[in-house]
């Protein structure tokens, strides 16, 4: 029979080959307009036993996997062949202790939306269980509501350090209390404030997460400045750039149905990003773009060095004629382009306005570009 730890649905992009540990499940507050992760799931906290258990597991499936290269003649290394007949034996598990291991086995992500609601001493015993069974590990992340962070004290913050947690990912998504008010957040500025100072006094990295484009037309200018506003404050190491899709089946979308959110175009989000950037002051955050839906993905840098490139590459694309902009933008949501530079490949710039020039004149562009963007999701 083979090994089973149980896992969640999301982490991080940055995440990506991290050992995935589910200290509770699901998202306890699953109210906010734009969020589909856990819809229609309860949140539960698992039992200290059954996580400690499930890192057992983990140390189990190591031994396994140097086992099967020992039997494979690859000498007890993981390496590419090892990780391809894992693969092609339908472990998936197995297969992501494999990816984990290949890449150092050094980082963990602790899941679902919000494990530090677990009670602090728990999370501390979890932390201190999991460095002990796993010696290689050296980055331990996971997501926090500010609501919940902002009950915490420096103290039980530092406590968590001192037990191996690294860095916590915080989806602030605006700082505007009318935005945060309209997508349901459950989170004011005030707490984003709170909970951001604290992080960053107790010693652990912390990454902010903002949606472009969360503002709506109503609140756009608003949910720029707010937003650069408590991050000034705050001072995170990371600001990570996200941009709104409604997702089908959200309180979102029925409000976009409905009139009472009126979706940005994509060059009003990219106005909106400048605004940001342009009012982000005195930080030293590393602004990063980690996600394909972000138009501008090579807008990124450490901040204040970098702050005029970025500035720069936002003026580049809207100071481009309509059609380029049009070309580019279909371009990107197409896949064809991932940052500006590719439309310098005339086969497929051409390619690109070709079907601009069909769409504009069945006078589908708009939709064929939000089609696209909904596909990625
Ligand atoms: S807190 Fe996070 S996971 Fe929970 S509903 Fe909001 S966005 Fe989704």
């Amino acid at each position: 029979m083979s090994l089973f730890i149980e896992q969640g649905p999301i982490r991080p992009p940055s995440e990506a080959t991290s050992l995935l540990l589910r200290l509770t499940r699901n998202c306890p507050w699953n109210k906010c307009a734009f969020c589909r992760s856990y819809k229609g799931d309860t949140f539960s906290r698992r039992g200290l036993e059954e996580i400690k258990n499930d890192i057992d597991t983990v140390v189990e499936m190591c031994r396994l996997l140097h086992k099967i290269s020992r039997q494979s003649g690859f000498g007890g290394l993981i390496n590419r062949q090892l990780l391809t007949q894992i693969y092609k034996s339908g472990d998936y598990q197995l297969f992501h202790i494999a990816i984990w291991l290949i890449n150092g086995g050094k980082t963990v992500f602790l899941q679902d939306a919000n494990s530090l609601v677990m009670k602090n001493s728990d999370v501390v015993e979890i932390l201190k269980y999991l460095k002990e069974q796993l010696p290689s590990v050296e980055r331990i992340t996971t997501y926090a509501r500010s609501s919940t962070l902002a009950r915490k004290n420096v103290e039980a913050l530092i406590e968590l350090r001192l037990a191996g947690l690294s860095r916590i990912h915080v989806g602030m998504e605006s700082g505007s209390d009318e935005v945060l008010t309209f997508i349901e957040k459950g989170t004011t500025a005030r707490q984003h404030i709170e909970a951001g100072r604290r992080v960053k006094e107790s010693g652990i990295s912390l990454s902010e997460y903002i949606i472009l484009g969360l503002g709506s037309k109503r609140w756009a200018q608003e949910h720029a400045l707010e937003t650069a506003r408590v991050l000034n404050i705050i001072n995170p190491d990371f600001i990570r750039i996200r941009t709104l899709t409604i997702a089908k089946g959200t309180t979102l979308e029925q409000k976009a149905l409905s009139g009472d959110f009126e979706e940005e175009s994509e060059e009003e989000i990219i106005r909106g990003e400048r605004l940001l950037i342009e009012h982000l002051d005195g930080i030293q955050s590393n602004l990063v773009s980690d996600h394909s839906m972000n138009l501008l993905e090579e807008v990124k840098g450490k901040l204040p060095h970098d702050k005029l490139t970025m500035l720069g590459t936002i003026d580049r694309f809207l100071s481009l004629p309509e059609s380029e902009k049009q070309n580019f933008i279909l371009g990107k949501r197409w896949g064809l382009y991932r940052v500006m530079n590719d439309m310098l490949d005339a086969s497929q710039h051409a390619r690109v306005s070709a079907a601009v020039s069909m769409l504009k004149k069945e006078n589908r562009l708009k939709e064929a570009i939000s089609q696209l963007k909904n596909k990625v999701i």
